[in-house]
């Protein structure tokens, strides 16, 4: 699959027009600046109509493109990278790896933010043991998968996150159960953890807001219809099953830092949430016993929700306190990468007394 992705990611530069009236934000760039190349993805993909979201969601944050670094494994989802913030660092790794490649990349250079795309084919089976540890440790990034039940890039076979009775274009229904990552991620222990739909950009951006201010592991599980192997009836990723049977348990608003909290809301039905940079998300509950806080909670009404064949989209676990990778190994302070060799390497003699103390 490797060599086939390299052929498929040669890309087509967008052309550099900006209208002068564009939006800017606080750092003077236009959502213009935060594009990448032209994608490649079959017309109607939900993939880039998470990239949409995605682009909007760092214009919005003002992130200094710069300070992004991109990650990515193998599968049409794993292209995306190249779609936006051309400007930025990336990574397309190998198949399934993509969070061992980013823990590396967050243990030398704790100040880049890191923004992992994946899909349900990278993350859910070869994957899965770097999904469930990158998860143990809290990495500090934002890992969105987008989940659309089939492997797109190779014709569409099932994935592990396909439904039982869900059908492929032609042969069998699928029998096999799925694997779902937003309750397996609860269970793991995630301090961030959503689900939204490539067809709701309004619920979507806040999400992804709040997922890349959020200091740990933050999942967003995305369910993005393939519209060339999965988009047909019969299938329980395309667009007219989700857009059926979503459901809101949540509706979410990023606020940042410096703003006024605005959105207008009644106590014992919304309450705001503050995120470790000081921003805050607003919660208005779709669901008045849903309490997004509560790790058991958010597991048995997920669990409830399968039962009804509904799919719960919004913000359904979040806990702020919990510390990243770095706060639980004790790093210094300093990024690795901007401190000097000889500082990092303290000699044979300094090696030496330490190997010294463990024996
Ligand atoms: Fe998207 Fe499916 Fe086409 Fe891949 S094959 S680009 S997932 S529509």
């Amino acid at each position: 699959p490797g060599a086939y992705q390299d052929i498929r990611m040669s890309y087509i530069a967008k052309p550099k027009v900006s209208h002068p009236k564009l939006p800017r934000n606080a750092l003077g760039l236009s959502v213009r600046d935060y594009e990448g190349s032209v994608s490649t993805l079959c017309a109607g993909c939900g993939h880039d109509s998470i990239t949409a979201a995605l682009i909007q969601a760092v214009f919005e944050l003002g992130i200094e493109p710069h300070m992004l670094g991109k990650m990515s494994g193998i599968g049409c989802s794993s292209k995306t990278p190249a779609y936006f913030v051309s400007q930025s660092h990336g990574f397309n790794s190998v198949h399934g790896r993509m969070p061992s490649v980013t823990t590396g990349a967050n243990a030398a250079n704790k100040d880049l933010i890191y923004i992992g795309v994946s899909g349900d084919g990278d993350s859910l089976s070869i994957g899965m043991g770097q999904f469930a540890h990158v998860i143990r440790r809290n990495l500090n990034m934002c890992y969105i998968i987008e989940n659309n039940g089939v492997y797109g890039l190779t014709k569409g076979q099932y994935s592990a996150s396909a439904d039982v009775g869900s059908t492929a274009k032609k042969g069998p229904a699928n029998r096999q159960m799925p694997i779902d990552p937003v309750s397996t991620a609860i269970g793991l222990g995630a301090t961030y953890i959503a689900r939204g739909f490539s067809g709701d950009k309004k619920q979507l951006v806040p999400l992804i807001k709040a997922a890349i201010s959020h200091k740990g592991f933050a999942l967003l599980d995305i369910i993005s219809p393939c519209v060339t192997f999965n988009d047909h009836q019969g299938s329980t990723k395309s667009y007219a099953h989700t857009r059926e049977f979503y459901h809101h348990v949540i509706d979410a608003d990023f606020v940042p830092p410096a703003k006024e909290i605005l959105a207008s809301y009644e106590e014992g039905e919304a309450m705001p949430i503050e995120l470790h940079d000081g921003s805050k998300m607003v919660f208005r509950k779709v669901d008045k016993n849903y309490d997004p806080t509560s790790r058991e909670a958010a597991f048995s009404f997920l669990r409830s929700s399968v039962r009804a064949g509904e799919i719960i989209t919004g913000l359904l676990y979040i806990d702020e306190e919990a510390g990243d990778m770095h706060d639980l190994s004790g790093s210094v302070d300093r990024p690795l990468a901007k401190i000097p060799y000889e500082e990092l390497n303290p000699g044979k003699a300094t090696l030496a007394k330490v190997m010294g103390s463990y024996r």
